[in-house]
This record gives C-alpha cells, structure tokens and sequence, in this order.
C-alpha cells in the first residue's frame, strides 16, 4: 500500500455491448483525477476502480462512465447480485421484446425473398413484394427494434470511438436507405432491386443473438445465487430463558443458537454443548460429515445431521465465512485475467479497421463491376461480419464459470490473475506442520536427564513436563499445545512462569519455580550456550523415528528431551501425487530439523532433495523468492495465519481453511476443505479455465480473420453473415457455460 490512501469501489454498468466499450470506458475511469486503477467487465457487467478518495468521488467515477452513454450505479449494499440478476432479467425481456417485433415483421419479408428467388410472383407473394408494404415492415425493425444499435452507435461515436452497434447501425441502414431510395426515385437513381428484407433480418438476428447471449450469461453466474440460497433465513435463539425463532439478520454475537438435526446452522460459532456431525459439503466440497462437540467451531450455511447442540454465535451479518465467501466469488468474477488485455487491445482498434476494409470493399467492387448495388451489399457483409462481440465474451465468461465451479467444489479463487497464474505452476512448496501434517502432534515420549545422562524415573520426567509446560502455556505454536495437553493428562500441576519469551523458529525461554528454562531446537540450545550434546543423541534416535524432539535446559544444564509426533494427513501423499503426476515439483519446508522432515517428506511421498528444512519463519518468503528468481513459476501453500509472508511471496498463495479461522484475505487461493486435495484440484481448474479461453479466442478470432475476407470478396450475404455474427457470440458463451460441468476433483475424493 503506498501512502496515499486509495479505495477499491464496483461499479454495476449496463449498456456495454462489445471489447471495444470494456476500453472506453476503463480509459475514460482512468482519466478521472485520482484513479488508479480501472478494471471493467464485460461479462459481469462490472467495474472495478481503485481511486484516492481524496481526490475524486464515486460520483465522479459514476458521471465518467454516464457521458459515454451507459448505466452506471453503485451496488446495491448487501443485495448485490440480486441487482445484478434482476438487471439481467430486464435485459432478456428487453431483448426479447425487441425480437419479437422484429421477427414478426420480418417474417413476410422472408416470405417474399424465398418468392423472388423461385420466381413466384402471384397471389401473396405479389402482394409482399410490394415495394411500400416492403417499407411498411421493415420500419419499425428498423427504428424501434433497431433503435438500440443506434443509441449506442451514437454514444460511441460521440466519444471518439466505435463499437459493434456502429458497424450494425451502418451495415443495416445502408440496405434500409438504398432501398427507400430506389423505393422514391428508383428509375431517376438507376435501382432496381429493394433490400428492406436485408435490412430487418440482420436486425432480427443480432437481436436473437444478443438475446441468447443474455440467457447464457445467466447460466453463467448461478454460482453466486447458489451461494446466497445456502444462507438460513431463521435462527433459533435463547432469549430471556426462552427459545425463540428470529430472522438471521437479528442474531447477534455472543447469543446461544439451538439447532436441532437437519438444520441448517444460521451463523459462525462455537458449540456449547451436545454433539453431532454437520455437513460442511457445501463450503469445502468434503463429503463426509464433520464431528462436533464442545469446543468446537460450527460454520453458518453448513447442515446438523444428528444431534441437538447449542452454540455461542461468534460471526454474524457480514462476517460470517459464508458472506467472505460470496464477497470473494462475487469480486473473482468481476475481475481480469492478463490473458484478456489481449482481446482488448486488439478489439480497440478492430472496429475504425473494418470500417476502413467496408470502404475499400464498396470502392473496389464499384470501380470492378460499376454495380452499385452489390458493391453496397458486399460492404454490409463486411460490417456485420466483423463485429468483435464474441472476443469481448470469450475471456469474462469462462472466468465466471471457472471460479463458481471452484466456489462449489470448496476452492475460493480470489480473481482472474490468480486463476491464470495458477496453470502454468511449475513447483508447489507446501508447509510441513499443519499442512501436510495434521498440525496436532502429541507427545510420544519424555526423557529426563541427570548429570548428562538419560534417567527413566517417572518423578524426573513429571518435572520435564511440568516446567516445559509452564513456559508453553503462553505459546501458540502447535507444539506447545501438545507439551500443554501431554501435562494436563499426567496431571501434573503447571505453574505460570515469572517470565515468559517466544522465539520463533527455535523455541520458548523463561523463568519457572525460580529457574532459568529453555525448551526448543538445537540451535537455541548453541545460541545459549548450553552444552546439549548429551541430549542430541537422545534427540537424533526420536527424529529418526520422524519425531520433532525438543530439547530441555534448565539453569544452562541440560535437562530432558520431548518428542512430538505430527501425523501426514490421510489425504496428503493422494494429493501429492496427482501434483507430480500432473508434472508439478513439490517442495517441503519447515522450521523443523532435516531428520525429521525426510521421515514425513517419506511419508507424504516427498523426495529428500525436495525438503527444505531448518528454515526460520522469516526466511520462508526468501526461499520462494529464490526458487521464483531461477525462473519457476512458484505456489505455496500454508495454513495463512503464520505463512502469509511467504503466500505474498509466491506466484499463487494458497491457504488451508481449517474451520472458521480462515484467512480467506490472505491468500490467492483458500481451500475451503483444509487438505491438499484442493491444490491439484485447484491446478486442474485453472487449466481447465484457461484452455476454454483459449479455444474461445481462438474461435473469435478466427471467425473475424476468416469472415471479412469472404466477405470482402463478396462470397458472404449480409443475411448469411447477420447468423454467423450471432451463432459466433452464442457459441463462446455456450462453450464457457459447458466448463460447469467440469469436476476438478475427480479422482480425488
Ligand atoms: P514449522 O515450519 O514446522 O511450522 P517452526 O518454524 O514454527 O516450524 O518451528 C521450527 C522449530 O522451532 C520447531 O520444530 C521446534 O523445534 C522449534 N520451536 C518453535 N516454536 C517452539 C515452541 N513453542 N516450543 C518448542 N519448540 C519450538
Ligand atoms: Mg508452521
């Protein structure tokens, strides 16, 4: 963050057709005083604006976006997406509308091309041939349903630029105003043909393809509406004794939630008392029921099979992980893919192009054959065959699909850049503790020393565990839970230290019973100049078990070792295997000593040369940027709470949800699920994505580079090209929309 401040803001706009208004209107956003960024989205009819709030307003972004002749707003708070559909529904009515009219009116006009073309002349075909019932009929095609390319067309061209519904509005009253021409003058002008039925087809098939195009991008964004359908409506609270049902909004934090098998749980919180299992499936794409009981963390949205539990609501509102997880998916399909920068260049300057090949086109048939006419209808072919619209959707749409598919699968993608840079991975560095460990180790063993060798009296060893346990009382490190539980067991009476010291990476110092206590790794045990071989022998046997041995020191004499235990999660080797399989290195990095390491690395399927340990938690960030800097494209992947550093450092940051403590803002990626199935999972999603953009790009390109060629040289009717401009659009839309279907966890469950 720099020093100035700045805001992130969305903006809903509407009216956008085409690539070419996405860059008008982020270049016209960007030219506000104070911006500094401006991102918009076609797809998601969005844009995205950082700006200092000290120098320009919301209002101002707005009134940029309003002069170029869009709808612009602000979200609705809260009921964002609602506002998003129910536009979208307005726009489907609207083209639908529009569609109806012109089909209905064009129809006839069909009717009296297919005569004309098999020659049949009498009875209704005489009468539809008709030159002013011709011009009745295509009319109203022209200005009332047509209307919309014109508006825009003029906002455009007002702006300095131009976009498809230039080229439609050109190409169509072309045909519209020769044939009302030849219909006044014809004689006097030298026409003989009438084009009206050109004119109003290619309206009608424009519309139809915008109207397809509508409906799809619905399909596209379910995944927010499915999200917000998970949320309970009701909650049942006590109050004042008594158990009441209130809407979920009026829970407040701190209140006891009951909840009875099959409910839905309403907020976040922590259960009180009872047991069951709920359901979590619908955050974290896992399956199996989770087990609850006091203590434990309950998340809103997730479904109680079993039993009846009470629970102190923690999260509420906004702050629920289910409404982090809507903020996420609704911001991620908003956002850019760098692969998309592309299209929109090429889009900028594609339409003054066309407009310039149309002309060529006219001239060069005009001046060839002196036929007016044709070379009128070759130059409409030209304009509507070029139309960019399918290149605009090609990139936004598949991102939509992909990070809802992601959403639902329990893999939060924070944006476009995360899901690109996620494919082209090349080494993945996974923590060790907590990562692909379960992150609960336990005490296995506990050996006390006297005058520098081991004794196996279980009063000394109750002493070991007494003063290790006083000083990890004040620590958060998972190791020091264990020492911590290991003495509540024994039974032992812990007292609370006089002085107390972490020391991340190496362990815990401080004061007990009037003594000098060190508990950590070797390496604090040489900073302290405590003579610890006699406790590395011992240390060196547990490790070589796969233990993480902590060695004792009490008034600089060596004292006792502990050990811990950390099991690799049931999931962890599957996972890294399809990571290797996919041709993905994996890496392991941990504070803990080499020994240890290689045993779990062996474990979780992990080659030695592949272990990074003894690493201090401040170096782990350097050591993502060193392997960044041979040129490898780099993910890590951590718990985010202790590891954010190191998630900034990577290419793609991916956190471990474990229950609500999910540090959804600190990591590119969140796997909802807590293991590392989500990270080939996530991998083969991103590949997913990207290979449908690019088949799409590819597609819309090459039906722009392939259709004004042909079109050029006259071997394209402008009907013909008003379909293929339309089928273009719906068939990158459709082709996203397909990707829902992919399931990134196949194989993997
Ligand atoms: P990891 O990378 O596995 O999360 P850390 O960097 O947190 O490990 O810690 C590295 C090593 O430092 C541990 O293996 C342990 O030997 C020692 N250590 C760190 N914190 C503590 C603590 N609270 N108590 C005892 N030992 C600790
Ligand atoms: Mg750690």
């Amino acid at each position: 963050m720099g020093s100035a401040a700045e805001e992130k803001v969305m903006l809903n706009v509407r009216g956008m057709t085409c690539a070419a208004c996405v860059a008008r209107v982020e270049k016209s956003l960007r030219r506000v005083e104070g911006v500094k960024e401006a991102a918009v989205n076609l797809a998601a009819e969005r844009a995205a604006v950082v700006y200092d709030p000290a120098q320009a307003t919301v209002e101002d972004l707005l009134q940029a976006v309003r002069r170029l002749g869009y709808e612009a707003e602000l979200p609705a708070p809260e009921a964002g997406e609602d506002a998003g559909r129910e536009a979208r529904q307005r726009e489907i009515r609207r083209q639908r509308r529009n569609f109806l009219l012109s089909a209905v009116l064009s129809f006839p006009l069909l009717v009296a091309m297919v005569g004309h073309a098999t020659g049949m002349h009498g009875g209704i075909f005489g009468l539809l041939m008709n030159g002013w019932i011709q011009l009745l009929l295509a009319t109203p095609v022209q200005f009332l349903a047509g209307a919309q390319f014109y508006r825009d067309a003029y906002h455009n061209l007002r702006s300095g630029s131009a976009n498809m519904s230039v080229l439609v509005a050109m190409g169509t009253s072309a045909a519209y105003f020769y044939s009302l021409a030849g219909l006044l003058a014809g004689p006097a002008l030298g026409i003989t043909g009438l084009y009206f039925e050109v004119s109003a087809i290619l309206i009608t098939l424009i519309i139809l393809g915008k109207l397809l195009e509508a409906l799809a991008r619905g399909r596209t964004s379910e995944a927010i509406a499915k999200l917000m359908g998970l949320q309970a409506r009701t909650a049942r609270v006590i109050r004042d004794g008594r158990e009441i049902d209130v809407p979920v909004e009026e829970v407040r934090p701190g209140e006891v939630v009951v909840v009875r098998p099959g409910e839905r749980i309403p907020v976040d919180g922590v259960v009180l008392e009872g047991d069951s299992a709920v359901d979590e499936s619908m955050l974290t794409g896992e399956s199996l029921p989770v087990e609850k009981h006091p203590g434990d963390q309950v998340v809103g949205a997730t479904v109680n099979q079993l039993g009846t539990f009470k629970f102190r609501a923690t999260r509420v509102g906004r702050d629920t992980t289910l409404a982090q997880i809507i903020r996420v998916v609704e911001e991620a399909q908003g956002s850019k893919a760098p692969i998309q920068r592309l299209a929109d260049r090429v889009s900028a300057y594609f339409v003054p192009t066309v407009v310039g090949i149309a002309a060529v086109t006219f001239a060069a048939w005009f001046l060839a054959t002196g036929d007016f006419t044709r070379a009128l209808l070759h130059m409409v072919a030209v304009l509507v065959i070029a139309c960019p619209c399918a290149l605009g959707l090609a990139t936004p749409t598949a991102i939509m699909v992909g990070t809802g598919v992601g959403a639902e699968n329990g893999i939060l993608i924070k944006g476009g850049e995360s899901l690109e840079a996620a494919h082209r991975l090349d080494v993945v560095v996974l923590d060790k503790t907590g990562t692909i460990t379960k992150g609960k180790p336990e005490v296995t063993d506990v050996v006390a020393f006297a005058d520098g060798a081991p004794v196996r009296s279980p009063f000394w060893c109750a002493d070991v565990l007494r003063w290790a346990a006083a000083l990890e009382k004040r620590s958060e490190h998972p190791l020091a839970l264990a020492v911590v539980s290991a003495a509540e067991k024994a039974g032992a009476p812990v007292p609370e230290p006089e002085s107390f010291e972490a020391l991340p990476g190496r362990g815990v110092r401080g004061r007990v019973d009037g003594r000098e206590v060190l508990l950590g790794n070797r390496r604090l045990m040489e900073e302290a100049g405590v003579a610890a071989a006699p406790l590395a022998a011992e240390a060196e046997r547990l490790e070589a078990e796969g233990k993480t041995a902590m060695l004792l020191a009490v008034d600089g004499a060596p004292a006792g070792v502990i050990a811990v235990a950390d099991t690799v999660k049931e999931t962890s080797p599957a996972a890294i295997r399809a990571l290797r399989a996919m041709g993905v290195r994996v890496v392991m990095m941990t504070g803990d000593n080499r020994r240890t390491a290689e045993v779990i690395a062996r474990q979780a399927g992990i080659a030695p040369e592949d272990v990074l340990a003894e690493v201090m938690p401040e170096e782990k960030a350097g050591r993502v940027q060193e392997l960044r800097r041979r040129g490898l494209v780099v993910g890590m992947v951590g718990d985010g709470i202790n590891d954010a550093p190191a998630l900034a450092a990577a290419d793609v940051g991916m956190a471990l949800g474990t229950g609500t403590d999910v540090a959804i803002e600190a990591a590119d990626i969140t796997l909802m699920a807590g293991d590392l199935r989500g990270v080939p999972a996530a991998i083969r999603l991103s590949r997913a994505t990207m290979g449908k953009i690019r088949q799409n790009l590819f597609w819309a390109f090459i039906y722009n580079v392939l259709g004004i060629p042909v079109a050029a040289l006259g071997l394209l009717s402008p009907v013909l090209a008003g379909a293929a401009m339309a089928l273009s659009s719906v068939s990158v839309v459709t082709n996203s929309t397909l990707l829902k279907r992919y399931d990134p966890m196949r194989g993997l469950r």
